[in-house]
């Protein structure tokens, strides 16, 4: 499954999808070219809990 972050750079802070074998390492960003490492837990909250709640930013 793959691990989606938000790029750490604050110029960027683009969605990146990293594959699951990425978890621990470092992985560059591919809009920014920004390494950082990827969390071995992670970062998002699980949208699976709250199935109702859906992420409508307007
Ligand atoms: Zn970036």
């Amino acid at each position: 499954m793959p691990v989606t972050m938000i790029c750490p750079n604050l110029g960027c802070r683009r969605p990146v999808v990293a594959s699951e074998t990425a978890r621990g390492k470092i992985v560059r960003c591919a809009y920014c070219n920004q390494p950082f490492l990827v969390p071995v837990k992670p970062a998002a909250k699980e949208p699976a809990a709250d199935p109702k709640s859906k992420k409508n930013a307007r």
